[in-house]
């Protein structure tokens, strides 16, 4: 992705588009995966961008409340940042720590609970933890 989409993605999700924004959206929206807040950072600095931890922090929790990107919490130590924001499930594996996607259609719900009264149902998303044999 060019950095003129990447700049016409972030203002069409009303993100004013800084150069470190910029910087950080090419990392994730590259292509479709996974990545902690840490992982964008060290792929950063291998680039040798200079952008401070807390940029990336508040940046990705930025993009995650623009719907430019999704956040998946696998559990309260670990936030992955998923460049695809359609809707789909995950398959985290406890052992490798790796995060991968299971299409929306290959899970079927046929018992959900009644809503609690005054809200309307948003979303369903299913994590399946898995462990290796
Ligand atoms: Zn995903």
């Amino acid at each position: 992705m060019s950095r003129s989409d990447i700049t016409r993605r972030l203002k069409r999700h009303g993100v004013a588009a800084t150069p470190q924004r910029v910087e950080i959206a090419k990392i994730l929206l590259d292509r479709p995966q996974h990545l902690s807040a840490d992982q964008i950072l060290e792929r950063l600095r291998q680039e040798g961008s200079a952008v401070s931890k807390a940029t990336v922090y508040n940046t990705m929790h930025l993009f995650a409340e623009k719907g430019l990107v999704r956040e998946v919490n696998v559990d309260p130590s670990r936030t992955f940042f998923d460049s695809t924001t359609r809707p789909h499930h995950h398959f985290f594996n406890i052992d490798t720590g790796e995060l991968s996607d299971i299409p929306d259609d290959h899970v079927g719900l046929q018992h959900l609970p009644l809503l609690p009264e005054g809200t309307d149902l948003d979303s369903v998303e299913v994590l399946v933890r898995v462990r290796n044999k």
